[in-house]
């Protein structure tokens, strides 16, 4: 039977492997382990590859949100407003400040916060809004940036998933005041443990955030705020050196693997492929169809050999650990239906030919098409 991967990051390995293995040698004999010039270049590639006058790593995309929100100085009883369809990050660190997610609902053809709902929570408490780029698709930043400019609150873009799209003509992390990428090794841009960064357009706020990611020092033991240990390892930084160098080949990989899913899945009755607007791009972080029937489908594909996973089952508000906000079934309805019928199909640049075109006849063969 066929083996195939949900994302291929051996294979990646295996293309640059010359490249990576040398980069993290140097590395080694060098022996700058913490902040050594290799953060400092991956850094200025972020920067200019985003168009971001500021790029700041950091030790993973959890952390890139929890200092972007504690540069905005986000605290106790402070409220942010967030999507429920995401990864939990996106809401635990609001939390872990001692602020309180409010959630508003998704828009049910791109699965990210719908803007017109948005206005109705903001209150005098609200501090920011977080916007989740789903699956490599950025939220509606226009309509978001206009109404936080309105009530005087921050826009941080939560765009682990969307590092190297683009919303009219400008690159994902660079869409509004603040964003925050992870490097997580299955993200678009991952690397071989935990990494992230924050991007934004303010210089003050760079240098408050660059200060809290060293224990919020100005010199050596000097501390201006109270800040946390958030620096990315300049082995990672060095290993993501290679693969930005490799990066746009293959964004345009992933587009033509999303491309061909698209065409070939998009007549199958009952099931409903991603839908990208006109004016952005998606860097397929996830290609995640909608199926009726999402049980069967998954073990019929797990019995032909091709792996899926579901992003995500749960919504927040319906989250065990956030009981206590009170939320019930039935609030976010649109994000309770998609969360039971979406499914992420194997995604990768290095995913063959001859194992996606096994892949969607196999998808075609259960609609009998
Ligand atoms: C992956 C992810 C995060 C967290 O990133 P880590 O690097 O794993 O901490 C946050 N938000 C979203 C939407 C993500 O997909």
């Amino acid at each position: 039977m066929r083996k195939i991967n949900f994302i291929d990051l051996q294979a990646q390995y295996r293309a640059y492997e010359n490249e990576i293995d040398s980069a993290i040698k140097n590395v080694c004999k060098e022996a700058r382990f913490i902040m050594g010039p290799q953060v400092l270049e991956l850094e200025k590639k972020l920067e200019q590859f985003t168009g971001s006058p500021n790029a700041i790593t950091c030790s993973s995309g959890t952390d890139a949100l929890l200092l972007a929100l504690m540069a905005c100085d986000v605290g106790s009883g402070d409220e942010v407003i967030t999507t429920p369809f995401t990864f939990i990050a996106t809401a635990e660190v609001i939390s872990f400040l001692g602020a309180i997610p409010v959630f508003v609902d998704i828009d049910e053809t791109a699965y990210n916060i719908d803007p017109t709902k948005i206005e109705e929570k903001i209150t005098e408490r609200t501090k920011a809004i977080i916007p989740v780029s789903l699956y490599g698709q950025p939220a509606d930043m226009d309509e978001i940036n206009i109404l936080a400019e309105k009530h005087n609150i921050y826009v941080i873009e939560d765009a682990c998933q969307s590092f190297g799209s683009e919303y009219k003509g400008n690159k994902s992390c660079n869409i509004s005041t603040l964003s925050c990428t992870s490097f997580f090794p299955s993200k678009p841009l991952g690397c071989y443990g935990d990494g992230g960064a924050i991007f934004t357009t303010d210089n003050e706020m760079a240098e408050k955030i660059r200060s809290l990611r060293v224990h919020g020092q100005t010199k050596r033991y000097h501390h201006k705020y109270i800040g946390l240990n958030g620096r990315l390892d300049t082995i990672q930084a060095a290993i993501l050196n290679v693969k930005m160098d490799h990066f746009e080949d293959e964004i345009s990989k992933r587009h033509k693997i999303a491309a061909k899913y698209s065409e070939k899945l998009k007549n199958l009755d009952g099931l409903v492929v991603p839908f990208v607007k006109e004016d952005r791009t998606s860097v397929f972080a996830q290609f995640s169809v909608r199926v009726k029937d999402r049980e069967t489908v998954v073990a019929k594909l797990k019995e032909a050999g091709i792996p899926t996973a579901i992003h995500y089952p749960k919504p927040l508000h319906l989250q065990e650990a956030y009981a206590d906000l009170g939320y019930k079934k039935g609030d976010f309805p649109i994000s309770e239906i998609v969360s039971e019928e979406i499914l992420s199909l194997p995604m990768s640049p290095f995913l063959s030919d001859e194992d996606q075109d096994y892949i969607i006849e196999t998808m075609k063969s259960f609609y009998n098409a």
